[in-house]
């Protein structure tokens, strides 16, 4: 079965862990709206953003969902099927190999380590995170927790999850982030305003602030859970240095009350913040005191210095994290970690396409963080390139004036060393690059 629709809900998708469909087409999304990050998540193969999709399909109708091209194909021919058919077995034969090597480090052809974490959504995703040899959870996206549900977790409910995931990946580290609900994450227990901009609106930690008592829930929720493993706290859309220091206040007095009640926790627990605002990008050196460390949140931080919606299907080829005011800014905070001192990594969808990898590799970062079924690939691809042959590369990309161009450097580095992982099987010809996200084909 094949789903068709306009669109799914996160929490749509996330259903089909119970009841999975062999995949599913949507009129609407990008590479980075939430449908698609779930869906690469549970490993659905799917094509999001296919204008038209319900006009052109019917109920019965025989339909090729492509995945790794981005195609729709209705009504094939029995040797585009037979086609298909191998594509497909090549692809999961290709995939296996790569989990082989999940044991192996991670480090580059000149022995660089290259630390590669999971993002997740849902619980089940840890023990997927630890089989495909995640190093840890870099963004457990916690308001996956707040959707579809008219009530609000309480802080033993949340207690409980975040013990479980943090003792499914023990000993290493978790990272949680606190609940970025608003944009295009609803939450119906939520009294949002309607607003003509909500992905400019209040959402995120501006939402947590004007609602404490729900956001210390889950702050006391996530310092229980520190006493049963390595966990860090993130905090997502920070724009102002004042956010940072109300939310540092706010748990402060989290770990004072579960203290009162006699429950333990860990005596440090890192606070850093998301960088997915460009005002935070440009001020890193200023949040570099405020914060323990940065993740760099790339499908926002393209969003809003492109001014273009993550989920606008017309403006996706534009919406290229290889712009190089996007590298521009990505350096600057970079350079800010190593002033300062303090760690920096990625978590938006920049990070598991492999040309892109290999691009921030040579922009100084050691450590990225990615749907876990993305890991092997990009361990793969780490293995085959040297820090110096990535860094040459950026200082390339840095200068060019385009996005085009920057995937003009990118190609002509590593395209032909990396283009089974590119076509996801290493018999296929090379037809695309997955970095840009141009609208599938229909
Ligand atoms: C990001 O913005 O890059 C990110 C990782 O957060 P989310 O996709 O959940 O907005
Ligand atoms: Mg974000």
């Amino acid at each position: 079965m094949i789903i068709v629709a306009r669109d799914l809900s996160p929490a749509d998708t996330a259903g089909m862990v119970r009841e999975p469909a062999m995949g599913f087409i949507t009129e609407i999304g990008t590479r980075t709206s939430h449908t698609a990050i779930m869906a690469r998540a549970l490993e659905i193969p799917a094509v999001v953003g296919a204008a038209d999709a319900l006009l052109s399909i019917r109920t019965g109708d025989m339909v090729i969902v492509d995945g790794l091209r981005g195609e729709v194909i209705i009504h094939p021919d029995g040797a585009r099927l037979d086609d298909a058919r191998a594509r497909s077995a090549r692809h999961l034969a290709f995939a296996r190999g790569l989990l082989s090597a999940r044991d192996q480090p991670s480090v580059t052809a000149c022995g660089t380590p290259v630390a590669l974490k999971a993002n997740v959504e849902l619980p089940a995703e840890a023990i997927l995170a630890v089989d495909h040899g995640a190093e840890g959870i870099g963004l457990y996206r916690t308001e996956f927790l707040y959707i579809d549900r008219t009530t609000q977790p309480d802080e033993q409910e949340q207690y409980e999850l975040y013990r479980a995931v943090l003792e499914a990946v023990a000993p290493k580290p978790v990272t949680l982030r606190t609940f970025d609900i608003g944009g295009d994450k609803f939450a119906s227990s939520f009294q949002l305003p309607a607003e003509m901009n909500p992905a400019l609106g209040l959402r995120a930690v501006r939402l947590a602030l004007k609602q404490p008592d729900v956001f210390l829930t889950q702050l006391r929720a996530m310092v229980r859970a520190s006493a049963h493993g390595d966990l860090r706290i993130m905090v997502p859309m920070v724009s102002t240095v004042h956010e940072m220091r109300e939310v540092r206040k706010l748990l402060e007095r989290a770990m004072n009350e579960v203290d009162r009640r006699g429950q333990a926790h860990a005596r440090e627990i890192p606070l850093g913040m998301m960088v997915e605002v460009p005002a935070a990008a440009v001020m890193a050196d200023v949040f570099a005191r405020e914060a323990q460390f940065f993740s760099l949140g790339t499908n926002d931080l393209v969003q809003y210095a492109l001014a273009i919606d993550r989920a606008s299907r017309t403006l996706a080829s534009q919406a290229s994290p290889l712009d190089p005011s996007i590298l521009r800014l990505i350096a600057n905070v970079v350079k800010a970690g190593v002033d300062y001192d303090i760690p920096v990594s990625i978590c938006g969808a920049m990070a598991s396409d492999p040309l892109a990898a290999m691009l921030l590799v040579g922009l100084g970062l050691r450590e990225l963080s990615m749907e876990a079924a993305a890991i092997p690939e990009i361990k793969e691809a780490l293995r085959r390139v040297t820090v110096a042959e990535c860094e040459e590369a950026a200082v390339e990309a840095l200068a060019c004036d385009s996005a085009e161009n920057v995937e003009e450097v990118v190609a002509r580095y590593f395209a032909a060393r990396l283009y089974d992982l590119l076509t996801g099987s290493s018999e296929d010809p090379l037809v695309i690059t997955r970095t840009s996200s141009h609208p599938p084909r229909l």
